[in-house]
């Protein structure tokens, strides 16, 4: 029988074949989806029920057109009571560290410090490849569990607002259930970071000792975004290479320019296993909010990502709207074919989908 990987629930590593799907029409049957009133979803989430929040924020990643007024009522609901906690963006290439990083880092803050924490995951590859870097492990067990935490994994591939705009929405859904601290945590391979770096109110970059920064392959550009480069792994024989890479980081930082909340982002070491280290990471980040908060940096950064999650809905809401368009999708597929045999260019394939949409879209008005 000849096995179509896409319509297998399960998922293996590279070099392991892909096992026959029990059921090869497994993808056919619809999964049944109760839908509540908007007041379900609003006093839930305000009386910061997980549960409830958790099906909040599914309605939000929903790609059902259906879903997506309901999804709109409860972010603008939810609006008001947002904007109350401390955003805090942590990259870094896979295996670096970042979930025992923020599993560590985030228990710290819920035992010791009594705070409120969501981890949100943004995964660049689940677009792509369908398959994720971040789902196909069992992730910060104890955190997971842990009352006053909640752990999101990353929104479902092909959303069709772009992940990290479901990720903005989530947010505000987090914040009006009382989270006082959010983490969003990102693969440090893609383009998400740029756009993380966008929401969050700190961004940490977690790297190794041992590796050049080309093998990690971090990006110079999410170097010199990074507010704090902090070296994982600091224990055992790795420790004096820690200290040498924090060094070299340092060096490194210093050939930048300095950012516009005029911090000069910062270089630590610490073992996210033994947790050595962390309560300096946490100084570090409490030392940069009072920072921005005294110079008026911290207010007029929210202030411009408001800004932009304005152009990030707009161009959501554009692409849904051309894309969730049966007619034009068909179009598309056909003029893809067109471009791969030379008989048109891109350019014009996009300004005959553009005349057709623009078109559907007089004819509505
Ligand atoms: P992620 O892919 O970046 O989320 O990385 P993980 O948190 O899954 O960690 C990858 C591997 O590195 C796991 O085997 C961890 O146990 C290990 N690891 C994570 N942090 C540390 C650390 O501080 N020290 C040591 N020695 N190993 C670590």
């Amino acid at each position: 029988m000849k096995i179509n990987k896409n319509k297998s629930a399960l998922k293996v590593q590279a070099g392991v074949p892909q096992p026959e799907a029990i059921n090869p029409n497994i993808h056919t049957l619809k999964r049944s989806v109760t839908r509540y009133p908007l007041n379900y979803y609003t006093e839930g989430i305000l009386s910061g029920k997980r549960a409830v929040l958790s099906q909040a924020i599914t309605l939000v990643e929903s790609t059902l057109q259906s879903d997506q007024q309901l999804a709109q009522d409860i972010i603008e609901a939810c609006l008001p009571y947002s904007g109350n906690s401390i955003r805090i963006g942590i990259t870094g290439v896979p295996g670096v560290g970042k979930s025992t990083f923020i599993e560590s880092l985030g228990l710290m803050q819920v035992e010791k410090y009594e705070k409120k924490l969501a981890v949100l995951a943004i995964d660049p590859s689940s677009a792509r490849s369908k398959g994720s870097i971040l789902g196909d492990k069992t992730r910060m067990e104890q955190l997971a569990t842990h009352p006053n935490a909640f752990v999101r994994p990353s929104p479902s591939a092909g959303s069709l607002g772009g992940v990290a705009q479901k990720t903005r929405e989530s947010i505000i859904l987090c914040e009006a259930a009382g989270y006082d601290l959010i983490f969003v945590e990102t693969v440090g391979v893609g383009q998400s970071e740029t756009e993380v770096h966008s929401m969050v109110d700190f961004f940490l970059l977690l790297m190794l000792a041992g590796a050049g920064d080309e093998l990690q392959g971090i990006k110079r550009g999410i170097m010199e975004m990074a507010d704090a480069i902090i070296i994982n792994k600091a224990d055992g024989d790795n420790l004096l290479n820690a200290e040498i890479a924090k060094q070299a980081y340092a060096n490194a930082l210093h050939l930048f320019p300095l950012p516009p909340s005029g911090w000069e982002p910062k270089t630590a070491i610490c073992s996210a296993i033994t947790t050595a280290g962390l309560n300096e990471v946490w100084k570090m980040i409490s030392d940069y909010l009072s920072f921005a908060k005294n110079h008026g940096y911290f207010e007029k950064k929210r202030k411009e990502q408001t800004v932009l999650t304005l152009k990030a809905s707009i161009e959501s809401k554009l692409h849904q709207l051309f894309f969730s368009n049966q007619g034009l999708k068909e179009m598309n597929v056909e003029l893809e074919k067109h471009i791969i045999s030379n008989q048109l260019s891109p350019y014009q394939a996009a300004e005959k989908l553009m005349r057709v949409f623009i078109e559907n879209l007089q004819k509505k008005i």
